[in-house]
């Protein structure tokens, strides 16, 4: 179990995922967090709502991690982490398509710098976001985490591919540290007060903020990209998880690395609710729980998607003791509580 002797570093901190679990290791186990977050697609007001929600103030250290001495510099100020949690990345699928090399050299590169940081300092645990995308296209679902994967559908999706193999071979030259990659389905929702939740600087390509972005006005009209899919309805289906959920899942898997009760020096689990929902539907859900309609086009399908994923949770079950615990409805009405909020936030 983390306690409050324990220093965690955070990685990508001031993003959506990475405030959440910031939020869970200072309310559920006091831990001591330290982020390191360059703001490329989150902005320093998150330590605000961070605080105002456990009343406690993290620091942030403004570093690019692709930039190597500045790592090298941020862990020798921070000395005696117990583990890092490393979720900075760039994540947007279309976005990556169109500039491969932005996805190659930040994803791959922030890294590697950490993870010779890592070497360099023996910190014993680590903790990857990885993603369902690692699979590409594949016809039998639930996926397993022994599922083949197929070929990336996109730069992003290949980053993380070619990630956990760098993890993998961290580990297997002997770093002495225990590591876990979590593969998380569709991170979707906020915290359950409204006060944090998504909210990027680039423009947002997951569902659920074009949603809500939507229903405010904030975007005039969102398209459902591809409704000629061989799916029930047409649109692309997807396994939605509150990001409160995949939060939980990170301490988990934090406190499973500091065990010892590891099957392997690096484990990798998928973490999803095995709930296949489609974006017509997730639309539904929505304008049911905000008794808003919302302002949608049916479009062509959109480069980089796969048709139809979602987990089998045998092993996040089985390793973690996890299962979400959050419903659909729960992510929208918590999506739309936090945009809502943000409404209020900016004019302040
Ligand atoms: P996010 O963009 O909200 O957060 C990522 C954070 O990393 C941002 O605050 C960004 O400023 C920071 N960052 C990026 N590159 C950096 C660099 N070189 N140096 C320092 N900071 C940097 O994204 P998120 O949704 O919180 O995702 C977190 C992780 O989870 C990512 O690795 C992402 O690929 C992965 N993931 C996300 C999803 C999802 O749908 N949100 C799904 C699967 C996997």
């Amino acid at each position: 179990m983390l306690t409050s002797e324990d220093k965690i570093l955070v990685t990508g901190g001031a993003g959506y995922i990475g405030s959440h679990t910031i939020i869970e290791l200072l309310a559920s186990r006091s831990a001591h967090v330290v982020s390191v977050d360059s703001l490329v697609n989150s902005s320093h007001a998150v330590f605000d709502r961070i605080e105002r929600i456990t009343g406690k103030r993290v620091v942030n250290h403004h570093v690019d991690l692709c930039d190597r001495s500045a790592v090298e510099k941020l862990f020798a100020a921070e000395p005696d982490i117990k583990g890092v949690i490393h979720f900075a990345a760039l994540k947007s699928v279309p976005e990556s398509t169109n500039y491969p090399g932005r996805y190659y050299r930040n994803n791959i590169i922030s890294l590697l710098n950490v993870l010779d940081a890592c070497q360099t300092h023996g910190i014993p645990n680590f903790i990857f976001s990885s993603s369902c995308s690692v699979y590409g296209n594949i016809d039998v679902m639930p996926v397993t985490e022994t599922t083949p994967l197929q070929r990336a559908e996109s730069p992003y999706a290949y980053t993380k591919q070619v990630g956990e193999r760098i993890v993998d071979d961290h580990v297997l030259a002997g770093a002495g540290m225990r590591a876990i990659s979590l593969r998380y389905f569709n991170p979707a929702g906020a915290h359950g007060s409204g006060l944090n939740g998504e909210d990027p600087t680039n423009a947002p390509s997951s569902l659920v903020p074009v949603i809500t972005r939507t229903a405010s006005g904030r975007i005039p009209m969102m398209h459902v990209h591809g409704t000629d899919y061989p799916t029930r309805d047409g649109s692309c289906i997807r396994d939605y998880v509150h990001v409160c959920d995949i939060a939980d899942a990170h301490i988990l898997a934090l406190e499973r690395a500091g065990s010892g009760a590891m099957e392997a020096m690096h484990e990798i689990i998928n973490l999803g609710t095995g709930k296949g929902v489609s974006v017509l539907e997730a639309i539904a859900t929505f304008e049911e729980v905000s008794g808003r309609g919302l302002n949608y086009e049916l479009g062509p399908r959109r480069s980089g998607d796969v048709v139809a994923v979602y987990s089998d949770t045998t092993l996040s079950e089985r390793l973690l003791g996890w299962k979400a615990r959050r419903d659909l409805h729960e992510m929208m009405r918590s999506a739309w509580a936090w945009e809502q909020h943000l409404a209020t936030e900016s004019v302040r």
